[in-house]
């Protein structure tokens, strides 16, 4: 057999991510490939660290995109912080906060789970009574924005509650991070994660992550090496901390971190604070056209993510057929429901340049259409 190039149909992205990549970014990432010790790419790499910093609102030294998608960001912050015989209490309200309990099992350390339904935040409530109860637990882990859902908890109550339980925390951000406010050094995360194919509309395969004073001291105290070589920030530290210094851990994806370093720039133009009111102002035409249909949402408005819209799918309607004829009709892409809402809802995005009143009257009419 021989192959041909492969040229992808164009698509709008109204899914739970990836999200549109703007043709600045994709036009960035062609840009011809160079060494990854090359001073010039250095020098990129530390506006990309700068400019995330700027994006996670922290000082916080350590930050740094992981070469490898949300998954491994969410890797990294568990080996690195979670060490065998340890305790840590994992929020579950969807899928996210499973994948972190097996995280936490697969480091030789005993999940503590508090359970929320999916579709609610993580109740503070029951958090406090774990900690009340597991004295000797080290570590709180909870997803701020759960795609799965749609739905967002509150970091900074759940931070300051394990802080005053002696916890350090670790936030899943790979949904919210330039969607929702989100404020690393103000709410005192320790550790968090994100990815940059949602609401910073960035190809996939690069993960952000940021450790805070706390977390760093705990790695650099830890009993037993980090179990995995790739992410054990002692050793990454050597490439993306070193300034001058930097020395040769792994060959980093040089073009996508200039894809990544190009939507940082856009976010810096748009500015971090406009760019969280246009996600919430689309979500409020998205919802006025989405309950004119008669659809519900999933999520109460309440700690509802405008990033992403859970709506119940109607009685007696074919929801993948509907997806399907979206998607062959108006190339328009949006999710299926995931883990224990499999079937039950649709999930559309608005996230980073999909976010934009074009996509909600055209996502409006199509599914008026194909619903009719
Ligand atoms: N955490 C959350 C909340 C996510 O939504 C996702 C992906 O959708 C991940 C983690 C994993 O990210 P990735 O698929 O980039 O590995």
């Amino acid at each position: 057999m021989t192959a041909k190039s492969f040229h992808p149909p164009v698509r709008t992205l109204m899914g739970p991510g990836p999200s549109d990549v703007s043709p600045r970014v994709l036009e960035a990432m062609a840009r011809p490939t160079i060494g990854h010790l090359d001073p010039a790419f250095v020098g990129m790499m530390d506006d990309v660290k700068g400019m995330l910093q700027y994006a996670f609102q922290t000082k916080n030294e350590l930050t740094m995109p992981v070469s490898a998608p949300g998954s491994a960001g969410m890797e990294t912050c568990f080996v690195n912080l979670v060490e065998p015989g340890d305790k840590v209490i994992v929020c579950q309200n969807g899928v996210f906060g499973g994948r972190m309990k097996e995280n936490v099992e697969r480091c030789g350390a005993t999940p503590i789970m508090v359970m929320d339904d999916w579709g609610k935040p993580v109740d503070p409530n029951k958090v406090e009574d774990a900690l009340k109860t597991h004295h000797d637990a080290k570590l709180v882990a909870f997803v701020h924005a759960e795609t799965s859902t749609g739905a967002q908890s509150d970091a900074q109550t759940l931070v300051k509650l394990a802080h005053d339980h002696d916890c350090l925390t670790i936030v899943d951000a790979v949904t919210s991070l330039g969607g929702t406010p989100l404020k690393v050094d103000e709410w005192e995360i320790d550790a968090i994660y994100s990815g940059t194919q949602k609401c910073l509309s960035c190809v996939p395969g690069i993960s952000p992550v940021s450790f805070g004073p706390r977390a760093v001291e705990r790695i650099k105290n830890r009993q037993s090496k980090v179990q995995s070589w790739f992410m054990d920030m002692n050793l990454v530290m050597g490439y993306w901390g070193g300034g001058a210094k930097r020395a040769y851990h792994h060959t980093a994806p040089i073009n996508t971190l200039y894809a990544f370093h190009e939507s940082l720039v856009m976010l810096q133009e748009e500015g971090l604070e406009n760019a969280w009111a246009r996600h919430a102002h689309n979500h409020q035409a998205l919802k006025a056209g989405v309950e004119a249909m008669g659809l519900q949402f999933v999520v109460d408005e309440a700690y509802r993510l405008p990033q992403l819209n859970s709506v119940t799918i109607p009685e007696g309607v074919d929801e993948a057929a509907v997806r399907a004829e979206l998607l062959n009709r108006y190339s328009l892409e949006i999710g299926a429901g995931l883990g224990a809402l499999a079937g039950k809802i649709w999930r559309i995005g608005l996230m980073g340049s999909t976010s934009n009143q074009k996509n909600v009257l055209n996502c409006l009419g199509a599914l008026d259409a194909v619903l009719s």
